[in-house]
């Protein structure tokens, strides 16, 4: 079955001040590896707008009513120091939460085996109540709701290998043993969460890297703590928070991994979704500040979710 990529041109909308990393530039990368020809094996679809009920499963009003308000007609908005909204930003959001539900729906209606959310800003550090780390919505966080709420299954996975911790899904999931999170991350390093003892209640599987940690350090931390955890949870759907930001040549990060670091990472929870999940497997673009290593790690990501099978058609 085919790999799915959803994207939309409202991602380019989300404008960012001079010299912000979260910038325009980088989706325009994406859009080139994802158009390139090796890639013509994957099935395109543009993401519908998510709506306020995918987005309070996993939100407080609160927080939805901040972010509307916050919206500017033009100019910037500051949601925190990082944080930042223009006039096109709550639609490019908007966009990336539908589209990470619509792919849960394609991809447990047995539409494809997996897909790849190539849409901004990321999600991974808004909490439940709270934007913040460049991210408004959590849609890792929101696609694992809906998957529960829409499809009837039970236990969803989220794996996420961006370089910062996922504050916010650890903060939505904390306390629900049916939500599995797991993350590897730089440790000191932004939002300064993410220590082996947060735990959650039994749900959550820190693997903290230090700076300088490259391809072996990282591949035994998904081995020892990772990997194994989430074969016991057995989910019924895994999603991937795919951040690129631990990418060697990464400014905002001091990882040193390199595209056959994600390559593996990817093609190890695929295995593992093979044998829990009929292979189903969401995949949301993180972070990943570097074009040349966000270009790198994004194909090498999309090759292994092809199984492997992207250039045979070249
Ligand atoms: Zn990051």
């Amino acid at each position: 079955m085919p790999t799915l990529i959803y994207s939309h041109p409202a991602s380019l909308a989300h404008e960012t001040p001079a010299g912000h990393p979260e910038r325009i530039d980088r989706i325009r990368t994406v859009h080139q590896v994802i158009r390139s020809p090796h890639f013509k094996a994957t099935i395109h679809r543009e993401a519908p707008l998510g709506t306020e009920v995918q987005i309070l499963r996993a939100h407080t009003e609160e927080h939805y009513q901040r972010i509307l308000a916050a919206s500017p007609e033009s100019g910037f908005e500051y949601l925190d120091p990082d944080t930042v909204m223009s006039a096109g930003s709550l639609a490019a959001a908007l966009r990336a939460v539908g589209g990470a539900c619509a792919a849960v729906d394609s991809v447990l209606a047995n539409d494809a085996d997996n897909a790849f959310i190539a849409m901004r800003p990321p999600g991974h550090h808004a909490e439940a109540n709270r934007a913040m780390g460049f991210c408004l919505f959590n849609h890792a966080a929101i696609a694992a709701l809906h998957a529960r709420a829409v499809h009837g299954i039970e236990r969803v996975a989220v794996v996420d290998f961006d370089v910062h911790h996922g504050n916010g899904t650890q903060d939505i999931f904390w306390s629900d043993k049916n939500l599995f999170y797991g993350s590897t991350h730089q440790m000191p390093l932004y939002p300064g969460s993410g220590a082996r003892s947060e735990t959650g209640v039994g749900n959550i599987f820190n693997a903290p890297l230090k700076a300088g940690d490259a391809g072996a350090e990282f591949q035994t931390a998904m081995e020892d703590i990772i990997l194994p955890a989430l074969n016991l949870f057995e989910p019924e759907l895994l999603i991937i928070s795919a951040g690129f930001d631990a990418h060697v040549r990464d400014p905002l990060g001091s990882l040193e991994l390199e595209e056959d670091d994600f390559a593996w990472a990817t093609l190890q929870l695929m295995e593992i979704a093979d044998t829990h999940a009929k292979g189903k497997i969401v995949s949301v673009l993180e972070g990943g500040y570097d074009l040349q290593g966000l270009a790198g790690g994004v194909g090498a990501h999309l090759q292994a979710l092809l199984h492997g099978n992207a250039a045979v058609e070249d």
